[in-house]
C-alpha cells in the first residue's frame, strides 16, 4: 500500500485519482506541523511506499510564519525520510523551483547551485537536504508552477479575475514551466515503482514545456476559456509582493527523461481540459 501525505491539495487529488488503492492523509490524520506524529504513522500503517503531496505553500505568508513553515516544510520530510529508511521503503517528495535564485536564463540542473530568495524556498531546501541526510531511497522532484482544476493556482485566479475585469497586467519577467498537477501524480506513482524495482533515486526536475511568462501563460488560459481580456506585461517591481520570486525558474528535466523515461509534460493540452472544467 503506497501511504500519501495530502489528500485536499492539487497533486494529492489527482492522486487520489490516479491511486485510488492508496491511503492518503489529511491534515486531521497526520499533521505536518507534528513530525515525530507523522514518522509513527509510517510505522504503524507499514506502506510499500510513502509520497509526500503535503507542503505549506503560501509563500507570501510563510515570510511572517517561518516557524511554521520550516518545521512542516523542513522537519516533517525528514522524519518521514527516517521512518521510510527504517523500514527500507522508498520516499518520492515534492519540491520546488524556489530553492534557486532565480539568475540567469538557462534552465536549471538539479546538482546547480541553490540559493532560495525567500523562507518558502529556503523550508523546502531545508526538506529536501533532511531527506538526503537519512540515506533512505527516495526521490526529490522538484517541480514549478503547478495548476489543476482545484485548489488555489493561477488559472483558477486568472479566470475569477475575468469574470469583473475586462484587462489585467501581469508579470512578465518571471519565466517559467506551468506544470499539471495530474501530469505531477502520474509521474509521482511512476517514481514510486521504479525505487520499488529496486532503481536509484536522487534529485530531478520535473515541469511542463515549453516556458513561458506568466502573461503568456494569462493569455492563454483567457485564450482556453474564449475570454476577452487585454493582458498587459508588467515587470516584477510593478507586482510588489511579501516574498521575492526568481525570474527564472526554467527547470531542466534530462535527467528524468535519461534515467526513468519520464518526459517534460506539454501544458497547453492540459490547461485546455483544466479550463473546461473549470468553466462548465
Ligand atoms: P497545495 O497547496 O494544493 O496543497 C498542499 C497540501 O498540503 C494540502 O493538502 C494541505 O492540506 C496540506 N497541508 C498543508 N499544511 C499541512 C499540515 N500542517 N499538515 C498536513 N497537511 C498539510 O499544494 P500543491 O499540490 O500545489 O503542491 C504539492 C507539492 O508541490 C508541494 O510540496 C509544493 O511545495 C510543491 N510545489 C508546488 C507548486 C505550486 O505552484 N503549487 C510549485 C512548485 C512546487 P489542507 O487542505 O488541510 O490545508
Amino acid at each position: 500500500m503506497i501511504l500519501v501525505f495530502g489528500k485536499t491539495g492539487q497533486v494529492a487529488t489527482e492522486l487520489q485519482t490516479h491511486a485510488p488503492k492508496a491511503r492518503f492523509l489529511s491534515r486531521t490524520e497526520a499533521d505536518l506541523s507534528d513530525p515525530a506524529a507523522c514518522a509513527a504513522a509510517i510505522e504503524a500503517l507499514k506502506p510499500t511506499a510513502v509520497i509526500n503531496a503535503a507542503a505549506y505553500t503560501a509563500v507570501d505568508a510563510a515570510e511572517t510564519e517561518e516557524r511554521l513553515a520550516q518545521v512542516i516544510n523542513g522537519n516533517a520530510p525528514g522524519a518521514m525520510a527516517q521512518a521510510c529508511a527504517d523500514l527500507g521503503i522508498p520516499l518520492v517528495h515534492l519540491s520546488t523551483d524556489y530553492v534557486f535564485d532565480g539568475s540567469g536564463q538557462t534552465s536549471w540542473k538539479p546538482g546547480d547551485p541553490t540559493g532560495p530568495l525567500g523562507v518558502y524556498g529556503r523550508t523546502k531546501l531545508a526538506g529536501e537536504e533532511a531527506i538526503r541526510a537519512t540515506g533512505c531511497r527516495h526521490v526529490i522532484l522538484r517541480t514549478s508552477w503547478v495548476f489543476s482544476a482545484h485548489g488555489s493556482n493561477f488559472v483558477k485566479t486568472m479566470l475569477r479575475l475575468s469574470e469583473s475585469r475586462n484587462a489585467l497586467s501581469i508579470v512578465d519577467d518571471q519565466i517559467g514551466g506551468p506544470t499539471p498537477a495530474a501530469a505531477i501524480a502520474q509521474s509521482c506513482l511512476r517514481l514510486v515503482e521504479a525505487l520499488q524495482d529496486g532503481q536509484r533515486g536522487g534529485t530531478y526536475h520535473y515541469a511542463g514545456s515549453p516556458a513561458v511568462s506568466w502573461k503568456g501563460f494569462a493569455r492563454e488560459t483567457f485564450a482556453a476559456a474564449q475570454r476577452d481580456v487585454v493582458v498587459r506585461g508588467i515587470p516584477t517591481s510593478e507586482y510588489p509582493t511579501a516574498a521575492r520570486r526568481p525570474l527564472n525558474s526554467r527547470l531542466d528535466c534530462t535527467s528524468l527523461q535519461a534515467d526513468f523515461g519520464i518526459g517534460m509534460p506539454e501544458w497547453k493540452p492540459a490547461l485546455t481540459e483544466v479550463v473546461k472544467k473549470l468553466i462548465a
